[in-house]
């Protein structure tokens, strides 16, 4: 095989990414490299493009982005058994350390010394892509290519949704990017009854109801609290999943949930968040849970049965497809709100099954 690859990085430390030719990662004995077919670009890619102050703060440019993918298994370790050359494969891309204290007690998703390929490490907007054996996940070849690029983000909404009680629950999805309306998908699929979803953005909400939402609402044009009390014969929703990052969502999110309900949080608000701690939590005797990455590995085991047995239906998300040269394109898009994924073919553009 060729030596060197071509890859999309961040060169400077300065807005913007440029391709690249690189070396093709080598290998250790229990290391796993991927060819990889499909990509995906995530919110975390556009700070980085962006060069937000997050970004200033963790990248360490030369750096390969991406850490939506899939592929096939090029070549591996001399100790790695579970895969083989040609094998379809996704991973997960948070790396933990096996030996701290939450690894230890099988809460490796928030491992101490967590790395993130594609954000502290090379990651998958190239030909390649090299993963440690134990975080490659091999899939059913009957998972059609695009749904295996996007299972790092809809692990995040399997994730969500199954943090507790869902089956017979009323649901409030706060925020519809690609991870809400993903979450929509999966708590419909896992048997929510009605779920409720606000979202800003109106192409957005349009997606929320292709995606299966009961109730949508504009919270910048009604009071969306008054509305989900109003449906829910004044008792609240049974679980809120927080989807946007957004201050005033949150605490929206906090006064529709039921007493006794569960807020599970994944968005990232990029402020302190005020709640009334009193009357939003201790007296309605609320659960709530802060949910990061996927647990590993159980989420990715229930995301990929839910695939597999065929009970979700994404295909609305998928929208354009692209060389990964044309990456340009894609992150403009993408940065103008365009709801849904864009997948980049590193490879050749993949069929669109
Ligand atoms: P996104 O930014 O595309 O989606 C957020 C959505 O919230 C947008 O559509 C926005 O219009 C909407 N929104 C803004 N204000 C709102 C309001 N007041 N009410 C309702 N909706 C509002 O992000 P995404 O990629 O779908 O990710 C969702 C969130 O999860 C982000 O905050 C992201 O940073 C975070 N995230 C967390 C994890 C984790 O492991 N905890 C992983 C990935 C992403
Ligand atoms: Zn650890």
């Amino acid at each position: 095989m060729a030596a060197t690859m071509k890859a999309l990085r961040k060169m400077q430390p300065a807005r913007g990414l440029q391709m690249d030719t690189v070396a093709v990662p080598a290998t250790g004995p229990t290391d796993v490299l991927v060819c990889v077919k499909a990509a995906s670009i995530c919110g975390t890619d556009l700070h980085i493009y962006g060069w937000d102050r997050w970004s200033q703060g963790r990248i360490k440019p030369p750096l390969t982005l991406g850490h939506e993918f899939c592929g096939n298994v090029e070549r591996v370790g001399d100790e790695v058994t579970a895969v083989k050359p040609g094998d379809f494969v996704s991973a997960e891309m948070h790396v933990n350390c096996g030996h701290c204290r939450q690894c230890r007690l099988g809460q490796a998703h928030i491992c101490q010394n967590l790395r993130i390929i594609g954000i502290d490490q090379d990651g998958a907007f190239a030909d390649f892509v090299r993963i440690p054996a134990s975080n490659i996940i091999k899939l059913d070849p009957g998972i059609p290519e695009h749904y295996g690029a996007i299972l790092d983000p809809l692990g995040n909404a399997v994730h969500t949704v199954l943090a507790g009680p869902i089956a017979g629950q009323t649901v409030l999805v706060t925020g519809c990017g690609p991870i809400g309306l993903m979450s929509i998908a999966v708590a419909k699929a896992c048997g929510s009854s009605t779920v409720f979803a606000t979202e800003t953005n109106e192409a957005r909400r349009a997606m929320a109801k292709k995606m299966g939402a009961d109730v949508v609402i504009n919270p910048a044009s009604e009071d969306a609290v008054k509305r989900i009390l109003g449906e829910t014969g004044g008792t609240g929703v049974d679980a809120l999943l927080e989807m946007s990052g957004n201050p005033m969502a949150v605490q929206q999110g906090f006064k529709a949930l039921r007493a006794g309900g569960r807020a599970s949080l994944l968005g990232i608000p990029t402020e302190n968040v005020p709640l009334d701690l009193v009357n939003d939590v201790i007296f309605k005797g609320a659960t709530v849970q802060g949910i990061y990455g996927r647990r590993m590995y159980e989420t990715w085991v229930e995301m990929t049965a839910l695939l597999k047995a065929g009970r979700l239906n994404l295909e609305p998300l998928f929208g354009q497809r692209a060389p990964l040269v044309q990456f340009e394109g894609a992150f403009a898009k993408l940065q103008e709100g365009l709801p849904g994924k864009i997948l980049l073919y590193p490879n050749g553009v993949g069929r669109s099954n």
